[in-house]
This record gives structure tokens, C-alpha cells and sequence, in this order.
């Protein structure tokens, strides 16, 4: 990822103060190379989203704090991450986004979409922040594009919606993936397991790291979640929760399974797949990146499903299912498989004046080509004709344009292919027709 800041005397010269301001830690400017990367990306899940019949969705950046910090299941909080909580000048409680699903939840609730047909799919693209260590991979605005949909508790959602993950990496041709799927099971199968995770480290409590001993208290099953203390035989030894699945619970992962053989699509059972979010039942899934060096923070996206949150957040019993992948991580991933995206925007024509005073005439027949759907680039500063020339083949123009005193008299103009330097002269009439003939077929001479 191309990411550029103007340093030391430059910055100096073009702010005229001795100290620069900086982009605030752990964010980043999106400009040259990435920026086409980004838009390239979101033309792709636009495709893909309307081949999966799924909605684009905006929500706010912010929200009330009390959508993500709430007395939600067996903790405190929907989101258990670190985010910016601030005071709006009416002195209401407001917090930037850290994930994408609370705020579709509170959507879906707050315009009722819960009595419209079933199901409901919403996609959304944007920006989330945590205040995190900032590390290769982790950020603290980045971005992400995720799915939800709601209505649905046949596991077939739940298939479809890890395949359309599966699908985009594979569209974009990122070959070292690993899908890893679990379930957490239904309440029940939670509660049973809660209980025998309570029993089973109630001797190891003193043994285990700080957060640890606090999720023994609010959530043990987020202990499984630990990075501390995840090489420690006790934690290798504890009770599995696939050992506590009801009949239920198992046949919903059996049946995702099936469906996910069913497209053929490859994945790995892993029951240390808890997730960090206390919403999940069921299905939850990570798809990471299983490419040589890439680094700890290899999860690209991951999801599940959430049977109980509309509920939890106000709504209605309504199940729901989804994703969110890290667009900053897939391009990462992107690059180290050496994968390039889109296709070069090149420049039809390139157009500059030859001593003139008055370049209205100029003006007038670039807005012609644009309006026409040609991309078209020219010379704001007035350039000689040398350099002219020289700008024309940097931006790789196919057709330059000259517009002089002789050519404004006429009503003509003049047009050299950048490649065989022929040269042409006609009417202005006919310039559209001239290049639609050039550029439009397969014609590229
Ligand atoms: P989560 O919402 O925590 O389940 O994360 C879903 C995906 O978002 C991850 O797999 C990452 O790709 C991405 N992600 C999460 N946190 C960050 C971060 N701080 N910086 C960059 N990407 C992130």
C-alpha cells in the first residue's frame, strides 16, 4: 500500500511553519496507487453485492455510546473493543463506530424492517476506529465491507453468507486463504458449557493472566480467547465446547458444512474459533491469510451469527447473520501475493493551446470530449510546446490536441496519435465521431 506524507523541509515549505502537522497515530492517507486500489475494490463488492441481491446500507460514523456499551449477555458491552467515546456539545454521550454490525442492528430496529419480507440483506463499506496499538495490520480508523442478514435461522444464511467471503477473495484472485468455521452453539449449549469452563478452571484461576482472571468472572469462554496464556496445558485441556453441542446445535453445523461442500468451498473445523464478541451463536468463521510471512495480524474478516442481538439492542427475536473483512489487511494480502488490481486509467486525449490568449475555444472542445465520454487531460500552466509533449507521454495520452490562432480561425482542429505520430486536422464538428472511431472499437492505432 502506497502511503505517502510530506516530511521534514518540504513540509516546512509548503506549510511555512517550523512544526508540521501529522495525520494522528495510527491512521493513514489514502492517495496515489491505493487510492485506485480502494475504488477499484468497492466496484467489485458493488458487483458482487447485486449478483447476492444484498443493500447497501450507510449508518453513522458515530452513534450513542449506549448502543455499543450496554448491559447486553454475560458482559457489559455488544463491542468489547477500545473506542473513542467522547461528548457532543449537547453533552450526549457519542461513540465513533469500532464495527459495522451494531449500528446496521440499530438501522434495521429503528426503521422497522423487521415487517418487511424476510429476509432483509444490508452491505455496508466505511470506516471503523479502536483505539489500539497501532502495528502492521492493526489501525486505528481502517476500513471495512461487510454483510448482515437478518430473518433467516436456516444454516443455509449462514453458508451463504461465509461464501460470499470465500468468493470475493477468490474473485480477486488471492490464492492463500484458510477458512476456519466453529459453532458456539445455541443458549443452551452456552450455558451448559459455561458452567462446566467455570468448574474446570476454578482451580486455575491464580494461574491465569489478569484478563484472564476477569473473564472467569464476566465471560470464560472469552479465556479460550487468550493470547497470554494460550500455550499453557490448562488451557489446552479444557472441556471442548463441541463436546457440549445439543442436538440442535450440531445439526446446524452439520448442515453449513454440508452446504459449504455443496459450492465447494474448503474450510477447517477449529474449535478455538470463539471470536472475540459475546453476541455470536452458532456459526462463527475466520478466513485468514495463510501466505509465508505475512504477519500476525492475519485474520483478513470474519463473522457469525447473532440469533439473540436484534433482540438484546431493542428489536425483536430476529436472527441475523454476517461478516466484516479488513480492507487495510486484504490489500496487504493482496500485495503479498503480488496481486494487482484494476486495469491503468489511461488518458484518451491530452489538449494544450499554442499561443493563445484566449483559450475559450480550447475549453470548449475538451468539455465536448468529456461530456462525451472520452478522458481528457490539459495544460493548466502554460507550458512550451517541448514539455507539452513530454506531460503527454508521462500520462501515457493515446491522441494529443493542439488548439492555435490558425485552428480557432478555421474551426478546426489538429490531433497527432501519440503512438504513430500521424497527424490530422478536421473539422471540430467532427472530432467525437474521430475519436469514437480511434477509441472505441479494436482499433487502438
Ligand atoms: P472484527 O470486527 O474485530 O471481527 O474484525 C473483522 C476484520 O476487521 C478483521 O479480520 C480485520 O481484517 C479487520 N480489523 C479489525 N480491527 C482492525 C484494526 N484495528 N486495523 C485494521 N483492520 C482491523
Amino acid at each position: 500500500m502506497l502511503l505517502l506524507t510530506f516530511k521534514g523541509k518540504i513540509g516546512k515549505i509548503l506549510n511555512g511553519v517550523d512544526k508540521m502537522i501529522q495525520k494522528p497515530k495510527g491512521t493513514y492517507d489514502i492517495l496515489g496507487d491505493s487510492s485506485d486500489n480502494i475504488l477499484y475494490l468497492k466496484k467489485i463488492i458493488e458487483a458482487l453485492m447485486d449478483k447476492y441481491n444484498y443493500k447497501y446500507f450507510k449508518t453513522p460514523m458515530f452513534e450513542a455510546s449506549e448502543l455499543f456499551h450496554r448491559g447486553v449477555g454475560e458482559t457489559t458491552d455488544i463491542v468489547n473493543k477500545e473506542t473513542y467515546d467522547f461528548k457532543d456539545r449537547g453533552g450526549r454521550d457519542m461513540t465513533l463506530r469500532p464495527e459495522g454490525t451494531a449500528g446496521i442492528v440499530r438501522s434495521f430496529i429503528e426503521n422497522k424492517l423487521y415487517v418487511s419480507s424476510m429476509p432483509v440483506k444490508a452491505w455496508y463499506f466505511g470506516s471503523m476506529f479502536r483505539y489500539e496499538r497501532p502495528q502492521a495490520g492493526r489501525y486505528r480508523e481502517f476500513m471495512q465491507f461487510g454483510v448482515e442478514a437478518f430473518g433467516a435461522d436456516d444454516p443455509i444464511m449462514d453458508a451463504e453468507v461465509i461464501s460470499i467471503m470465500v468468493n470475493f477473495f477468490k474473485i480477486l484472485g488471492l490464492k492463500g486463504i484458510k477458512v476456519n468455521i466453529n459453532s458456539l452453539g445455541d443458549k443452551e449449549s452456552r450455558e451448559n458449557y459455561r458452567k462446566a469452563l467455570l468448574d474446570y478452571f476454578k482451580p486455575y484461576v491464580k494461574d491465569l493472566c489478569e484478563d484472564c482472571r476477569n473473564r472467569y468472572e464476566k465471560n470464560p469462554l472469552r479465556i479460550l480467547d487468550c493470547k497470554v496464556d494460550s500455550n499453557k496445558d490448562i488451557m489446552k485441556n479444557a472441556p471442548k465446547l463441541t463436546d457440549y453441542l445439543n442436538e440442535n446445535s450440531k445439526n446446524h453445523l452439520e448442515k453449513v458444512k454440508t452446504y459449504l461442500d455443496s459450492m465447494n468451498i474448503d474450510y477447517i473445523v477449529n474449535p478455538s474459533i470463539v471470536r472475540g464478541l459475546d453476541y455470536y451463536t452458532h456459526t462463527v468463521f475466520e478466513v485468514e491469510a495463510d501466505i509465508k510471512g505475512f504477519g500476525s495480524q492475519n485474520v483478513l474478516g470474519a463473522g457469525g451469527r447473532y440469533d439473540h442481538l436484534v433482540e438484546n439492542v431493542g428489536g425483536p427475536s430476529v436472527p441475523g447473520v454476517g461478516f466484516a473483512i479488513g480492507i487495510e489487511r486484504l490489500m496487504l494480502a493482496l500485495q503479498a501475493e503480488n496481486i494487482k488490481l484494476g486495469e491503468e486509467k489511461n488518458i484518451d486525449l491530452y489538449a494544450f493551446g499554442y499561443n493563445l490568449n484566449d483559450k475559450s475555444y480550447l475549453m470548449n472542445i475538451v468539455n465536448l470530449l468529456r461530456m462525451n465520454g472520452f478522458n481528457v487531460e490539459m495544460d493548466y500552466l502554460n507550458r512550451n510546446i517541448k514539455n507539452n509533449f513530454k506531460k503527454a507521454d508521462k500520462l501515457k495520452a493515446k491522441f494529443i490536441m493542439i488548439v492555435g490562432e490558425e485552428e480557432m480561425e478555421k474551426n478546426i482542429v489538429t490531433i497527432k496519435n501519440n503512438k504513430t505520430e500521424e497527424e490530422f486536422k478536421m473539422n471540430k464538428e467532427n472530432i467525437v465521431e474521430f475519436l469514437d472511431s480511434k477509441l472505441g472499437g479494436l482499433d487502438e492505432s
